[in-house]
């Protein structure tokens, strides 16, 4: 069986290794078996390890059944060889940050919550872990959340050291596992200060302090679970300083200071809205005034007047404000639109007096011109993709006017 290095020392980084194996799995791709690897297979999570390996580019590495590793790399070795092999560090120790980080947090939801934690998934941006709570409850309260990150940033503060090793039967027996090992035999534990203890066979820095930090950026509902999304290292570093960043960006636009931002942002928010409401009210008295010219050009059918416009701007409570003014007076049809970004919305309303279903006009002229709407007989809304659909409903009420 494969002897892996890093079970020993995960801070190898180079090594040299016998090829036992070597074969053309795909074009260009081939299978090599060494007699002794440091490149970690995926496993618990944790992606494999790139670099290279006899001048190779390593492309997957993993594990089968028997415990073999089996490397994929882009050049053909020779069985009986020694080969020179690299790790690719900043890659390798970056998973071991998120790796160690999973243990002291899924220690943390243990102790202080009772939690058990079900799997890593280590992903190129951010890790997640699933997370059993007492009584099945799948969210957690921003304080638990505070809790978690303060155990196991006070962790990484005290430095305190990681130890991995095989403990005799008697020894296993006794240590105070987080949760049962899924294999019986060769049990490695990895040790994080004295109150993280589990079985793992991944690779983790030697102490606590090159975690850097641990932050955890989400926690939601999962299938069932409570799913904790966090960051170690260089990447929560990262995701520090881009936020920083952008922060300051933000409070710049706004003259203020970070410290300030939401409330400034709720301000400007609130004056906006203000000046939203302003802005309305004054199209709604400019469209009240617009009203005599459209009744004045309005056209004429027998005794009944039917006034077409297209305000810009006004919205749909605008639009019922100008129709309910103009039918005020008896004899009057409105045939009103307002500009929108995709086309126009429609208002037709009636006088009491006439006998028209304006309702149907409206859905029959909005669906003329790809919209859609309808009402009661005397009052309507709807949209449509063109102003022309006012024409066209005027049409319409003429051909009705016609026959009586
Ligand atoms: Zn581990």
């Amino acid at each position: 069986m494969t002897k892996r290095l890093y079970y020993e020392d995960s801070y190898v980084r180079t090594f040299e290794a016998e090829v036992i194996e070597c074969t053309e799995k795909a074009d260009g791709v081939f299978l090599i078996r060494l007699d002794e690897s440091a490149f970690y297979p995926t496993s618990g999570g944790q992606p494999y390890d790139t670099g290279t390996l006899g001048g190779g580019q390593i492309l997957n590495v993993y594990a089968d059944e028997a415990g073999e590793v089996w490397h994929e790399a882009d050049k053909k070795l020779t069985a009986g060889d020694r080969v020179k092999c690299e790790i690719d560090w900043a890659r390798r120790f970056d998973h071991m940050q998120q790796h160690a980080g999973e243990h002291m947090l899924a220690g943390a939801v243990h102790r202080l919550l009772k939690g058990v934690t079900i799997g890593l998934h280590l992903g190129k941006d951010d890790s997640s872990i699933d997370v059993s709570l007492p009584g099945g409850r799948t969210n957690i309260t921003e304080a638990e959340i505070r809790m978690l990150e303060d155990d196991v940033n006070r962790h990484i503060q005290a430095d305190v050291p990681i130890k991995c090793y095989f403990p005799d039967e008697e020894t296993l027996l006794r240590l105070p596992l987080r949760k049962p090992p899924t294999v019986t035999e060769n049990v490695r534990i990895v040790q994080i200060g004295d109150d993280e203890y589990c079985a793992c066979g991944g690779t983790h820095p030697s102490s606590a302090g090159q975690v850097g930090l641990v932050k955890i950026i989400d926690a939601r509902p999962s299938r069932g679970k409570m799913r904790l999304t966090f960051l170690c290292g260089m990447r929560a570093f990262r995701d520090y300083r881009n936020r920083f960043d952008e922060l300051e960006r933000a409070a710049q636009s706004l003259s203020t200071g970070w410290e300030n931002l939401h409330a400034s942002v709720e301000a400007l928010n609130a004056r906006m809205k203000d000046a939203e409401y302003h802005l309305r009210q004054e199209k709604k008295a400019a469209a009240l005034k617009t009203l005599s010219s459209v009744y004045e050009n309005a056209a004429r059918l027998g005794s009944v007047r039917a006034g077409q416009h297209v305000f810009d701007g006004l919205g749909m409570e605008g639009l019922r404000e100008a129709a309910s003014e103009f039918i005020k007076e008896n004899g009057r049809i409105a045939l009103f639109a307002d500009r929108t970004d995709s086309g126009v919305l429609l208002l037709f309303a009636r006088s009491a007096d006439v006998d028209i279903h304006i309702g149907k006009v409206l859905t029959d002229a909005a669906k003329a011109f790809g919209g859609k709407g309808g009402g009661k007989s005397d009052f309507a809304q709807g949209a449509a993709q063109s102003a022309d659909a006012l024409a066209f409903a005027l049409t319409q009420i003429q051909t009705v006017f016609d026959k009586i």
